[in-house]
């Protein structure tokens, strides 16, 4: 079964790149890149990560310092154990984003104990400290190019020191009374709508009677019940819009709210995590100065995802579209219209091809793309990190990605270990799309499944060292510049490694992901990494 889907998601996506040969995409998409040609040069973060775990290593010695004084000096074990919680390593086998602090910090009761305004103000010292020091490491950064790693440390600045102004600033935070909010959630407010995870934003003085079955359509009251049959006809769709989504379904107001819920969570994930795709340095540096617009004066394009009540109207709908093989497919993104579809599976709650189909959507999508992707060479990446970005997860007010224990990484493993199946990278990045999409199966599953193990590897090796030099290679293969999208820089040049070292290092690190286990959630990769 398992190996039968990963079949069908290759002929999925094989559907899907032939209409992006077939289509030519309008110029649309609010993130105009005109980045000019880089010279070739590594962007190997390297020195900086050492830099930044001298850093880390230095606050963690003051806070085990600070740890100690509160429990030989003061007597406080529960003020030491929080400290040294603190001075922890972070596991960046998967990668993870915790829900930044929403909170302004309230200043200290004047009736704390003397002891605890010890500790607190000397913690405070020490975070702010290593805020600064973040601060001016992620400014040396991002003067070397290297923009998704600055952006990396302002969001880091912010679980120390969480009212840092300037890393709020750059991030797009507004302060509404004492909560930061983006600034798409700061406008909500302004017009008096609350978010509600049944039917999305409604204005608050409508919750209650939502809530007791009533909905307010065409300007008035009417049961859920008639509401229902408004919108069973997909014309007549219910339209739930959030800060990044459009989304259309007849299936139900609340599927869609959650859906749109789910599609926001991944967008914030996937931009924190993509930040040198979407933002090029020159834009980064103004954030920096303060030199930028206000953060949130420019509305981004809301990405549009169609989701139909049942398969059969999906295919129904899709054929009218296409002469591809809709049934094959479990979701569908069409990079002309820059519509994303899918249907409503009572079977099924993976959400994997909604996370697939969504990576092809924001990054094709926020782009003024005017040709294909990928044609000549090193169309591999393409799908790899499409496939990689299936294993988005929330647990919680936590999500991550990379889990190794996903499917398309343990797949991979197999292959390798067991088949000793694997394509030399420097093979690997010559085929361009017809050459990709051309072999055969079992090739095509096992090459799907090893694009997503080296996105990974690239994502993640050596505490994600080759992560720069990866997301800018994404970011000049969909570059608006037809020159630079048709001979991106090699990742030998972006990483300074050559193909075979590479291959080596790759070897070394798929044989050390771990087996499969028995869960069937997996919150923490632990000991499964490089
Ligand atoms: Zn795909």
């Amino acid at each position: 079964m398992a190996f039968m889907h990963r079949i069908s998601s290759a002929a999925r996506c094989c559907v899907l790149l032939i209409l992006a040969v077939a289509c030519c995409c309008p110029s649309r998409g609010s993130f105009a890149q005109n980045r000019g040609r880089q010279n070739k040069r590594p962007r190997d973060v390297a020195t900086f990560r050492k830099k930044y775990a001298e850093l880390r290593d230095k606050y963690a010695a003051s806070l085990i310092e600070l740890a100690r004084t509160c429990e030989d000096d003061k007597g406080l074990p529960e003020a030491a154990a929080l400290i040294r919680a603190l001075a922890e390593p972070i596991d960046t086998t998967e990668l993870r984003l915790a829900p930044l602090p929403r909170h302004v910090v309230a200043p200290l009761p004047a009736d704390v104990s003397a002891d605890e305004r010890f500790w607190r103000s000397q913690l405070k010292v020490r975070q702010q400290d290593h805020a600064k020091e973040l601060y001016a490491l992620s400014r040396q950064a991002l003067f070397d190019d290297h923009v998704s790693f600055s952006l990396d440390l302002v969001r880091e600045i912010l679980l120390h020191d969480s009212d840092n102004v300037a890393a709020r600033r750059i991030l797009g935070f507004v302060r509404s009374g004492d909560e930061w909010v983006s600034a798409f959630e700061a406008r909500m407010r302004k017009e008096k709508k609350v978010w509600t995870d049944n039917f999305a934003w409604l204005p608050e003085d409508q919750v209650e009677r939502y809530q007791q079955g009533k909905r307010y359509t065409n300007r008035r009251w009417i049961s859920a019940e008639k509401d229902a049959d408004l919108h069973r006809d997909f014309a007549n769709a219910w339209e739930i819009k959030t800060e990044h989504y459009r989304v259309r379904t007849n299936h139900s107001l609340e599927k869609g709210a959650d859906l749109a819920r789910k599609l926001e969570d991944f967008h914030e994930l996937f931009f924190q995590m993509m930040g040198g795709f979407f933002n090029n340095s020159s834009e980064v540096q103004a954030l920096f100065a303060g030199n930028a617009a206000k953060p949130g004066t420019r509305q981004p394009k809301q990405h549009v995802v169609h989701f139909y009540r049942t398969r059969d109207e999906y295919i129904a709908t899709l054929k009218q579209l296409t002469k591809q093989p809709i049934e094959i497919t479990k979701g569908i993104y069409f990079p002309d219209s820059g519509i994303a579809h899918f249907f409503f599976d009572p079977e099924s709650d993976d959400d994997s091809t909604l996370y697939h189909e969504a990576t092809h959507q924001l990054l094709s999508g926020s782009r003024p793309m005017t040709g294909e992707i990928g044609m000549k060479s090193d169309f591999w990446i393409i799908e790899g990190i499409a496939c990689y970005m299936e294993s988005f997860k929330r647990d919680g007010e936590r999500f991550t990605v990379g889990d190794p224990q996903h499917g398309r990484l343990q797949a991979a493993r197999m292959h390798f270990l067991n088949e000793g199946y694997y394509v030399p990278l420097r093979e690997f990045t010559r085929m361009g799309m017809v050459a990709f999409q051309s072999i055969k199966k079992p090739e095509i599953a096992m090459n799907y499944s090893q694009g997503a193990a080296l996105a990974h590897f690239f994502m993640h090796y050596d505490d994600g060292r080759y992560r720069e030099a990866l997301i800018e290679h994404l970011s000049q293969m969909y570059s608006p510049n037809k020159a630079t999208r048709e001979n991106p820089d090699s990742l030998e040049d972006l990483t300074g490694v050559a193909a075979e070292e590479l291959d080596r290092q790759y070897a070394d690190y798929i044989r050390r992901l771990g087996p499969p286990t028995q869960r069937t959630r997996a919150p923490v990769g632990a000991n499964a990494g490089p």
